[in-house]
């Protein structure tokens, strides 16, 4: 305690700021102190001001404003009135729905809604794209947005190279960086030619078309830095260490709670709602009332169905998508699975029908478009030892 009464003085002297924080048992606090005259901005000018207007309201006499002490006393008295209906009219309506649903809860209701909550997958019914696929689709496609050039300058730097670039090597990734660099422009350059074509061009102004290529240059930002050939490559999203202690601390915190409860003690109920949000920019946490899904692959009730979504290029045809099944980690063979479209039922690809067999048709000339879904279905010997019976293919052209 001294300690801290010393540094509050000090911090006060110096005019600095001083973040205070102590927990005590299952409680925490955290207090922010701003000395005056530490030159930071604090709080909001109008917010203030429209505080003080309500003290002053606070503070007025009916001797001064009648009609604020009328209007007052008419308030009250509607909301007696509202009072009264609400008692006579809604709430026995309350009541009988009540006694309602009480009949039935604890079989009907209970069992889902009390004791359980929506499971992970529930909120990533499909899961996004790997990286590893958009990989596998540079090296056949042309990039499309500012991630796929850098992972196509990786797979060009490891041909002229014969290794991938070392990250920790700063000449390797400036020659990385020199090689993206070289195919965010050609992306640009396409961009601006599929939009502006020549026989376009020709009536426009020179200033019309230096718009165009400001526009597609924001449009897929700016020209690469050093720091991102790492972040794009690794993946990496700047973590920012406070936020992971504060989310860590917070799992912690759960997860004493259930080994208790597992125990068959009880200090203190898990979070609910089960999902919550922390914003360190704002200091904000928003709890999330999440939605537990019939169909869930995970804990729903539909078994043996997968949900893919596989990344491939413009030009990829039938037999690439068992190619992207593979990369994502789904191995099928080709002559024990069917391809069809779960709309219309057409069947794109069927082993067992030679006509129906042709893995060099091309998805667009079977009208399949980005983000079109196909169903994998076994047949034969695939039928009885796959355990995934139907996968849901969501099919995005980079
Ligand atoms: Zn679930």
């Amino acid at each position: 305690f001294n300690a801290r009464l010393d540094l509050n003085k000090i911090c006060l002297r110096m005019k600095k700021p001083l973040v205070e924080g102590g927990t005590v048992g299952f409680k925490g606090h955290v207090q922010i102190i701003i000395p005056e005259g530490s030159g930071l901005e604090y709080k909001d000018r109008e917010r203030e001001i429209d505080n003080m207007v309500e003290t002053r309201l606070w503070e007025i006499t009916e001797m001064e404003y009648p009609v604020y002490f009328e209007a007052q006393k008419r308030i009250e008295e509607l909301e007696e009135e509202i009072e009264n209906i609400k008692e006579e009219k809604i709430t026995p309506l309350i009541q009988k729905l009540r006694k309602e649903i009480e009949l039935v809860f604890d079989w009907k209701h209970a069992p889902e809604l009390l004791d359980q909550t929506p499971c992970y997958r529930c909120l990533v019914p499909i899961p996004p794209a790997d990286d590893k696929l958009v990989a596998a689709c540079t090296l056949k496609g042309l990039p499309r947005n500012r991630n796929h050039c850098v992972i196509k300058a990786e797979v060009n730097f490891e041909k002229e190279f014969g290794h991938i670039p070392d990250l920790n090597d700063n000449i390797e990734v400036l020659k990385l960086k020199e090689i993206a660099q070289q195919e965010l422009n050609e992306l640009r350059e396409r961009v601006f030619n599929e939009n502006v074509p020549p026989e376009v061009r020709e009536s426009l102004t020179q200033e019309e078309i230096e718009e165009w290529k400001k526009n597609i240059k924001e449009t897929f930002g700016s020209d690469y830095n050093f720091e991102e050939m790492e972040n794009i490559l690794g993946n990496k999203i700047a973590a920012i260490q406070t936020v992971s202690s504060i989310i860590s601390s917070i799992e912690s915190q759960e997860a004493l709670k259930l080994l208790f409860r597992v125990k068959g003690r009880n200090i203190g109920p898990p979070m609910d709602p089960p999902y919550v949000n922390y914003n360190g920019v704002y200091g904000q946490f928003d709890h999330l009332n999440i939605i537990k899904r019939d169909d869930c692959l995970a804990c729903g009730n539909i078994e043996g169905e997968e949900n893919v979504q596989i990344v491939v290029p413009f030009d990829a045809d039938v037999g690439y998508i068992f190619e992207a099944m593979e990369i994502s980690e789904h191995k099928l063979d080709p002559e024990l699975w069917m391809i069809t479209n779960p709309m219309t039922k057409e069947i794109y690809w069927n082993p067992y029908m030679p006509s129906l067999k042709d893995p060099n048709i091309k998805l667009t000339a079977l009208k399949i478009k980005s983000n079109d879904i196909v169903t994998l279905t076994p047949l034969g010997k695939a039928l009885i030892e796959s355990e995934i019976k139907k996968y849901n293919v969501v099919i995005a052209f980079m």
